[in-house]
């Protein structure tokens, strides 16, 4: 690559770089822009990226470059300009941000931790092949005047947003398919973003049916080097079509053409280690810088979304019917407060909810039952001195566990067993609260002695393959009742479920979350979805101790709109995303006065920074879980009107502000 003698490389740390280093004679041939290099840094050796090339160097003493890492692989200087604005609006270094897009075993040189977790993720990645033959359907108009748009949009290589609003059953699907298959003709790759790929396996399946080996499937379970040997297959344009969860969108294929984020909604799209990418919002970004179109679906979209497209950002295309005219699940909403008065008790199942559900398994039909919630009871306390049992590390209560008879803190794993006389005051008159999905099972047993049934949440699929073992014994017919929590919300198409029970619509509504509306109607949208997904039709019953909320009335009429209305009038009033940008802050440490002062000193730096007084500083205070894995936790938000803004005032604030003992995160776009 010429006779370049220094090289400009970024490293996966926290610290900006880059950091020059000598082109060996023996690497000049190889070495390009983009390559992945080995490089001495510190005491340490550690995978460095090539990001820039020169002939001069007012360093004196500097090191040479190690060793290439693998001569046949270069990061593309559209994944580098990526990766760049990456690290620029989610605050990370550009090392950091090239690491999360490449595959894991190419970067070493990462902390022994962080190193694990990745070795775990890689355990479950694989890419699939099979043989497609599913035939394109004839659309319906609204689907062909969205696919005139969306192909008009692609042939004349004219970068766009289509956010697809559409109900369950109403052809997004199809859309998205027959939108691939024209971006193939064309000779443009595409990418297609699913929330999680273990937990949408019918959606998965229809892609590879339709187009075979053309698709590559990123699966969660792959070892390092077939990562490797796919990503090679990949960038020299082999596989065109790339389906997968939230790092796909890194997937290093060529001409891409078109990008599609499904339930673009999903919170799982955004990643909670550094950097903290939402990756709806590098699919845009991306496909922005290479002309590409993108296509959001969801039944629900986010408000931010939604906002975009009534301001004209992104184009609306609404399917406003089911394919096959079926209507949605009659929803029923049971007010919990009444069926306490009756039962004079806190009842698990209210009585309507018990009718249905003795009703439809006696005619043979299935139950889906629905819990946020894991483990048998969420806390246990004295009731003599009223001591609750907490984690000693985690200011949350300990949730026990029936099948191991133990109390688990869900936060840091930490177990016990559970006591049977007060640490505090000896008495042995210990009290089990609160519900979770195990206390629902035993329950369903009693009540409903000869049916099957099964728990699916991520106690009981913990062994591999049970997840699809249990679907699919579900799917034949072998199991009466599922009871689980998210796991089973999500894509799942049983035409033999007539009836979906939520046994508490109000777990994520008491969350302290500006989202916890949003996302309780998105959830309870999504459950419902699971009913009447067949000509025997189907109803949902939804347990609440708060009926008469917006999200939960606007679900039972599946208004989608009615609820947009009125939270975006929320949002507005008080002044929260879309209506700002927002980062949030985080600082963390093991001496509670530490922390407090550091994000005290931390306050006063961006307040010193914050001369034209355009961004609204809020806290510190305490986060939501104050203390976690041992750290005390302490909160900083940030809102402007814009986000330059803030990133001009937060990147001094946090050079002046590095104590040792005290990690400061920051989240752009919380969710
Ligand atoms: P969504 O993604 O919105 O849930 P799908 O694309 O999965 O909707 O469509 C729902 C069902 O209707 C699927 O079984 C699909 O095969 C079928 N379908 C979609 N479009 C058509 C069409 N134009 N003609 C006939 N059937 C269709
Ligand atoms: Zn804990």
């Amino acid at each position: 690559m010429g006779n370049y003698k220094f090289a400009n490389i970024v490293i996966n740390r926290p610290i900006e770089g880059p950091f020059t280093y000598s082109i060996p004679e023996s690497l000049k041939e190889d070495l390009e822009i983009g390559s992945i290099v080995e490089v001495s840094f510190g005491s340490k050796t550690v995978t460095g990226y090539v990001v820039g090339l020169s002939d001069k160097c007012d360093i004196e003493k500097i090191k040479p470059i190690n060793s290439i890492i693998d001569k046949t692989l270069r990061i593309d200087s559209g994944m580098l300009e990526l990766t760049k604005w990456i690290s620029r609006y989610y605050y990370s270094s550009w090392g950091e941000a090239i690491s999360a897009a490449i595959p894991g075993v190419l970067k070493k040189g990462v902390s022994v931790k962080r190193h694990k977790k990745e070795k775990h993720d890689e355990v479950s990645e694989e890419f699939e092949f099979i043989d497609g033959s599913d035939t394109h359907l004839t659309p319906n108009p609204e689907q062909q005047q969205a696919l005139d748009s969306i192909i008009n949009s692609m042939s004349g290589r004219l970068h766009k947003v289509f956010l697809l609003h559409g109900v369950t059953g109403s052809g997004k699907t199809e859309v998205y398919l027959q939108s691939i298959a024209y971006a193939l003709e064309l000779g443009f790759s595409s990418i297609i973003l699913v929330p999680e790929i273990s937990l949408t396996p019918q959606t998965v399946a229809r892609f590879k049916a339709r187009f075979g080996d053309k698709i590559a499937v990123l699966h969660s379970r792959l070892l390092g080097s077939k990562r490797v040997s796919e990503w090679k297959r990949i960038s020299s344009g082999e596989a065109r079509i790339i389906i997968g969860a939230r790092s796909a969108i890194f997937a290093p294929v060529k001409d891409l053409g078109l990008v599609v984020v499904d339930e673009e909604h999903e919170t799982s799209y955004k990643q909670e280690d550094v950097p903290r990418y939402n990756a709806r919002d590098v699919a845009i970004k991306r496909a922005e810088l290479s002309n590409a179109v993108v296509i959001l679906g969801s039944a629900t979209p986010s408000l931010e979304s939604f906002h975009a497209a009534k301001n004209g950002k992104f184009t609306i295309i609404e399917l406003s019917e089911r394919i096959d005219s079926r209507l949605l699940p009659a929803v029923d909403i049971v007010d919990m407060r009444e069926e306490m008065t009756r039962a004079k008790k806190i009842p698990i199942f209210s009585q309507k909810l018990k009718e249905w559900i003795g009703k439809d398994i006696a005619e043979k039909k299935q139950v889906i039952l629905f819990l946020n919630r894991r483990g048998f009871s969420t806390f246990i306390n004295c009731r003599k001195c009223g001591y609750v049992i907490k984690c000693k590390r985690c200011s949350v209560t300990l949730t026990y566990h029936f099948d191991k008879k133990k109390l688990a803190c869900h936060h840091c794993n930490f177990t016990m067993a559970p006591p049977e006389i007060c640490p505090e005051c000896n008495a042995s008159y210990m009290k089990y609260w609160g519900l979770g999905t195990e206390k629902v099972e035993s329950e369903a047993h009693r009540l409903f002695p000869a049916a099957i049934i099964e728990r699916m949440d991520s106690d009981a699929t913990r062994k591999r393959g049970s997840h699809d073992k249990a679907l699919s014994r579900f799917k034949d017919g072998q199991i009466d009742i599922l009871i689980g929590t998210q796991m089973i919300a999500k894509g799942l198409d049983f035409p033999k479920v007539t009836l979906v029970g939520v046994i508490s619509a109000d777990t994520a509504l008491n969350l302290p979350d500006f989202r916890s509306a949003e996302r309780t109607f998105n959830l309870l949208t999504q459950v419902a979805g699971r009913a009447g997904r067949s000509d025997l039709g189907g109803r949902v019953i939804i347990q609440s101790y708060t009926p008469q909320h917006y999200s939960i009335q606007a679900a039972k009429t599946h208004d989608y709109n009615a609820f947009y209305d009125k939270e975006i009038s929320l949002r507005k009033e008080l002044y929260l995303p879309p209506f700002c940008h927002m980062v949030a802050l985080t600082l963390r440490g093991r001496k509670e006065e530490r922390v407090f002062k550091a994000s005290d000193s931390l306050r006063a730096s961006l307040e010193k920074e914050n001369k034209s007084k355009n961004i609204e500083i809020l806290g510190p205070a305490p986060s939501p879980i104050s203390k976690m894995k041992g750290m005390y936790r302490w909160a900083i938000f940030l809102r402007s009107e814009n986000a330059e803004n803030i990133t001009s005032i937060l990147k001094k604030a946090l050079r002046e502000n590095k104590t040792s003992g005290i990690i400061i995160t920051v989240d752009v776009d919380p969710s």
